[in-house]
């Protein structure tokens, strides 16, 4: 960016000069210096007095760092010194009541960015409610019908007239209560300069995404920039029970198997799922293996039922391509010592990690004893993930299928959490809950899930992987797929 900015070009030095104090995280220049850290990091928010503070994407920093409190209150301490600081607090908003930057812009004078109508010079803000179209009678959008209405003369405003209307535009506050020290900006994809994502991309995205309440959540919050609205917070057991449907062992929408186990003091638990486009998912089976984790025979019976080749509603023969086993519970030395001959064969060591915002699979550690790679599991995010999928009602992208033989105490457990807001040292956390005792279906799903995401598996490959099976082009072609591409994933983490 210094590079390409005119004003900005030349007060830099080289990074390759002798002494340039151009460095990645520092920049200096003639009269200041730029500081760039991380808000994971205590001792980078408290090490030195600035003037200029910029903190970027904040919905997204931990509550505490370190030990040491709130991140951004931290760097803001940095700052107090300076009669005539500044600060910016800049985010995508994500889930509304947790949202960092929904609170601050509540505390702001609210600006929104008025522009005139071409018709009635009307001034307004662009919103979504404003956005007007029509669709065919198959449903499809016409480009040419997309518009704005004025919210004064009601007529519908082509798209065309952005430019100038930007131009005329102006920040007005909506909040007069607010105090005069604090401006805050919002501002949605709506307002994206002719030549940017337009208004039929726009609604052509929201049409494609409001099938899906994941896709949905990112559209509002990353193009209209506003906080998502969970609608529910748990899922129905009764609902689920009702949606079991009679399929073959691997269905043909199938392209790949994983499994999730769960480790208890009295027996292991196993899912078997098989993915398909765009992970619509189907439970293959859900199976209890009885025996104390502790005795080697528990272990010889979860190898023997993994080892067990599944028929293909295509006829070939599928394996399981990747198992996640669950290391947190009281027999981490057991799970270690069964996964240690098997990561060759994709039998994974996880743990879960009960923080909001983590990804479903991180990298591995082999910091442990045995030296097996375990994966760290966001448990909240694979189940904001999985119980937001078992909310779409119609097979496609993301729905998950059940079988005849998934009963009652099954769907029970698997909706055996909901997601609540608690107060964490004065921050509302989004937190998983139990409402019921035991949530084993629940768990070896989100296993199986981040099974499939330590395989790396993208959408393009699932497809292929889905697209074999159906259509085998060669004798033999169904055991190649049945293995997976042969690479080694535990050599690839090396
Ligand atoms: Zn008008």
């Amino acid at each position: 960016m210094i590079e390409e900015t005119p004003a900005l070009r030349g007060l830099v030095k080289e990074p390759r000069e002798r002494d340039s104090g151009n460095t990645i995280l520092s920049k200096e220049f003639k009269g200041g210096v730029m500081i760039i850290t991380g808000a994971n990091s205590a001792v980078g928010l408290r090490s030195m007095p600035v003037r200029y503070l910029f903190l970027d994407e904040i919905d997204g920093y931990p509550h505490d760092v370190e030990g040491e409190g709130d991140p951004v209150g931290l760097a803001e301490k940095r700052a107090a010194t300076f009669s005539r600081r500044k600060i910016l607090l800049v985010s995508t908003p994500t889930v509304k009541g947790v949202s960092r930057i929904e609170k601050e812009f509540e505390a702001s004078d609210q600006r929104k960015y008025f522009v005139p109508c071409p018709f009635c010079n009307h001034m307004q803000w662009l919103q979504w409610g404003g956005i007007v179209f029509e669709r065919d009678e198959k449903g499809s959008l016409l480009p040419e019908s997309v518009a704005y209405k004025c919210e004064g003369c009601e007529k519908l405003i082509p798209e065309h007239h952005k430019t100038s209307m930007l131009d005329a535009g102006e920040w007005r506050p909506t909040n007069p209560e607010g105090p005069a020290n604090i401006a805050g900006f919002h501002l949605s994809s709506l307002y994206s300069p002719i030549g940017w994502k337009g208004w039929v991309a726009i609604v052509r995205d929201f049409l494609e995404s409001k099938k899906n309440p994941i896709a949905l959540k990112t559209w509002v919050n990353t193009t209209l920039g506003e906080c998502w609205e969970q609608e529910g917070d748990s899922v129905d057991d009764l609902t689920l029970y009702t949606r079991r449907e009679d399929y073959p062992e691997v269905p043909m929408g199938v392209g790949i198997l994983t499994a999730g186990v769960d480790v208890m003091d009295d027996r292991l638990e196993v899912t078997v799922i098989g993915w398909g486009k765009g992970e619509e998912s189907w439970v293959i089976d859900h199976a209890i293996i009885f025996g104390d984790p502790a005795r080697p025979q528990t272990w010889e019976e979860l190898d023997q039922y993994l080892n067990e080749p599944l028929e293909h509603e295509s006829g070939a023969s599928l394996r399981i391509a990747a198992v996640a086993i669950d290391s947190g519970g009281h027999h981490t030395a057991s799970v270690y010592s069964f996964v240690r001959p098997r990561q060759i064969r994709r039998v994974y060591a996880i743990k879960g990690v009960n923080q909001p915002g983590k990804p479903i699979v991180g990298r591995p550690s082999i910091s442990n004893e045995a030296k097996v790679h375990l994966f760290p599991v966001g448990s909240d995010t694979c189940k904001e993930l999985l119980y937001a999928r078992l909310r779409i009602s119609e097979p496609g992208p993301g729905y998950c299928h059940f079988p005849m033989s998934a009963d009652a105490e099954y769907f029970a457990q698997l909706s055996a959490e909901k997601c609540v807001t608690k107060y964490v040292k004065g921050f509302p956390v989004r937190q998983w809950i139990k409402v019921r005792a035991r949530n084993d279906a629940l768990d070896c799903f989100c296993y199986a899930l981040a099974a499939l995401a330590i395989l790396g598996i993208n959408s393009k490959k699932l497809e292929a992987l889905v697209d074999r099976l159906q259509h085998p082009r060669e004798e033999g072609d169904e055991s190649k797929v049945a293995q997976g591409s042969g690479r080694n994933w535990v050599m690839e983490w090396q």
